[in-house]
């Protein structure tokens, strides 16, 4: 007879684990499966754990709740009082997010991972997952090969796809209406990101601060996308780069220059004034790494007959700010939970498995679609817009607000009236109080998220939405 598991979860990754270790202790047969050696836990891709790692303290509370799970150094690296984010000219700054800390990621997902296996699951290391097994319009399992190269059919009544943005097995999908097999290359970020250990040659709060994590926000140096110093314990960071591909072409295209990700990244690097002696630190082999993460809304239904999906697989990262591991941690919690409440009720269609698609978006997928508007916003302002509205357009309050996708305490048509007499770039000003109407518009949308009979029409106006922003919004970086 051939095995078959109440639940097979692909990518052990923060998504996967948590999954896997919520489905366990719920009682479910539960089998989770990577690609990576036991001792790469969650390794992302061959160039290592490529992340800013920065978690805020909000969503280890929320583990905490979910697994009883306490963190504690060395896997929470170091704790940082928020995110302070620069002007290109770097005289505003909002602080966003509050508390957080910037992770030792190998550390934490090797504990992450422990956890599900106490819970009862089984681990199954060095498999390549290839694609989805499919009957009759239904995920059955998975297709893949094992470290010995052999290909290998694993059954269960659920698949979770938690294998991060490169997952075959969403693109693999049967076609469908319900989740879009493919990401537009806008929006996706295309970042570099290396950790380094140094010595300090001046002070300079705007370039390395040991209590924040910095975002710069320049069009110039990463365009499309920003550039980030994150500190960590014992003189290291980690430091990095994101662009969106056709920023960056316009930017080169009018510059007259031809810089790459690679050339833009030695940039960033070089022309920080406060490191000396930089050298790169390669613990778990994890120095030097590429790697992309998408900037858009979450796919539109994370579920289909036999399939639920969960992290960066499904294009959960904030649209802002590209922060994966908090939605990739309560999305995994709550696959975990759906998948056992559908196999409890012998239901593992999409109608079974719909209840998922209602509770992230309660609980954290509602604000998405207007993130994207405001990060299509952020991309079609250059410089000289960016500091001027920094300084002008919006108070601190306003920004992290807005950052939150919560904009109901704006009043910015008041402050539109107070300023029209003042402000020198109306056009920018009013393509924001645009941007904000829009985010409105979208949280409406999303505040009631259809049953599977209204989805197809609800889809629809959230694509003709978005479609109408980047037609509205173009990319215009210089
Ligand atoms: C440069 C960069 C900086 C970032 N900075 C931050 C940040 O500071 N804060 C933040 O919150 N988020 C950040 N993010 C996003 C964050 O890293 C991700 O959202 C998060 O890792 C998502 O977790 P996941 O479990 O969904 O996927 P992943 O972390 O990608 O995990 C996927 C897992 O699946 C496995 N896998 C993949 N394919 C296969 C296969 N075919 N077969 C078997 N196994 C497979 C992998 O080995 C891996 O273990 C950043 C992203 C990038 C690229």
């Amino acid at each position: 007879m051939i095995k078959k598991y109440d639940v097979i979860i692909a990518g052990a990754g923060m998504a996967g684990s948590i999954a896997a270790a919520v489905a366990a202790k719920r009682g479910l047969e539960v089998l989770l499966i990577d690609r990576n050696k036991i001792e790469e836990p969650g390794k992302k891709t061959n160039w290592g754990w490529v992340c800013g790692d920065a978690v805020a303290t909000t969503h280890l509370d929320f583990l905490k709740t979910k697994l009883d799970i306490d963190f504690k150094y060395p896997e929470l690296d170091l704790k940082v009082d928020g995110v302070l984010a620069l002007s290109p000219n770097l005289k505003h700054k909002y602080l966003f997010d509050g508390k957080g800390f910037i992770l030792n990621r190998p550390l934490f997902e090797k504990q992450l991972i422990n956890k599900a296996i106490k819970n009862g699951a089984e681990y199954i290391t060095e498999f390549s997952i290839e694609s989805p097994l499919i009957e009759n319009n239904y995920i059955k399992g998975i297709q893949g090969r094992n470290k010995n190269k052999e290909l290998k059919k694993i059954y269960s009544d659920i698949t979770i796809d938690a294998l991060g943005i490169s997952t075959p097995l969403r693109r693999k999908l049967p076609d469908n209406p319900f989740i879009d097999k493919t990401i537009d290359i806008d929006d996706i970020e295309s970042t570099g990101r290396f950790i380094y250990e140094f010595n300090t040659k001046e002070e300079n709060l705007d370039f390395y601060d040991p209590k924040n994590a910095l975002i710069h926000l320049n069009q110039e140096l990463a365009p499309g996308g920003y550039g980030w110093v994150f500190p960590k314990s014992n003189n290291k960071i980690n430091i990095g780069i994101g662009i969106q591909k056709q920023s960056l072409e316009i930017r080169n295209k009018k510059l007259n220059r031809q810089d790459t990700l690679q050339s833009l990244m030695n940039n960033y690097i070089k022309m920080n004034p406060v490191f000396k002696n930089l050298k790169i630190y390669n613990e778990f082999n994890n120095g030097v790494g590429y790697w992309s993460v998408s900037v858009r809304r979450q796919m539109e239904s994370l579920v289909f007959n036999g399939y639920i999906g969960a992290g960066d697989s499904m294009a959960m990262p904030n649209p802002i700010s590209a922060g994966g591991i908090g939605p990739a941690l309560i999305a995994g919690s709550l696959a975990g939970e759906n998948a056992a409440i559908a196999i409890e009720n012998k239901d593992v269609s999409i109608k079974g498995l719909w209840n998922y698609n209602i509770d992230y978006n309660k609980a954290y997928g509602n604000k998405t679609a207007g993130l994207e508007v405001f990060r299509t916003y952020m991309q079609s302002v250059n410089n000289n817009i960016l500091n001027y509205g920094m300084k002008t357009f919006l108070t601190v309050d306003e920004a992290k607000a807005l950052s939150y996708g919560d904009i109901s305490n704006l009043s910015l048509s008041s402050k539109f009236k107070m300023i029209l007499k003042g402000v020198s770039n109306m056009k920018a000003f009013s393509n924001l109080l645009y941007a904000v109407k829009k985010m409105k518009e979208f949280n409406k949308i999303y505040e009631t998220y259809p049953n599977i009979e209204n989805f197809e029409q609800w889809k629809k106006l959230v694509n003709k939405n978005i479609k109408e922003i980047k037609n509205y919004f173009k990319p215009n970086p210089i």
